[in-house]
């Protein structure tokens, strides 16, 4: 992946960072309803990705609750560190590069679809 594609999953995911935290300090405060309010109605991707699809990130955004921010924004965070050690967008299970699709659906993706799938059937 380029230096400008990483610098722009990078500016997404510090976006991305900032916007769970509010959530998890509402959800902390116990401002359920408000949070869920503005849950739906902040959609951070599509400016810059209208094209592509949100689906996967906003169904698995969707299941929150606040244990939920709080894995989400650790998923971030570990996105984040990949991206300052240079193995951003490699697969963690087989180490070929995630398609930039999935990661501009799920920029905090880990693994590719395949691994991801494989470690679905795994957890069943
Ligand atoms: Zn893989």
């Amino acid at each position: 992946m380029n230096k400008k594609k990483m610098a722009a999953f990078k500016k997404i995911l510090l976006r991305e960072k900032e916007m769970l935290e509010k959530q998890y300090r509402d959800l902390e405060q116990g401002n359920l309803l408000a949070s869920q309010s503005d849950f739906s109605g902040e959609m951070p991707f599509e400016e810059e990705y209208a094209a592509s699809g949100t689906s996967t990130f906003e169904r698995e955004r969707d299941l929150s609750l606040s244990e939920n921010v709080k894995d989400l924004l650790q998923k971030v965070n570990e996105a984040l560190e990949r991206i300052e050690n240079g193995t951003y967008g490699i697969c963690e299970m087989c180490g070929l590069p995630i398609p930039e699709e999935r990661l501009e659906a799920l920029p905090y993706a880990n693994l590719c679809i395949s691994c991801k799938q494989k470690e679905e059937q795994a957890m069943r």
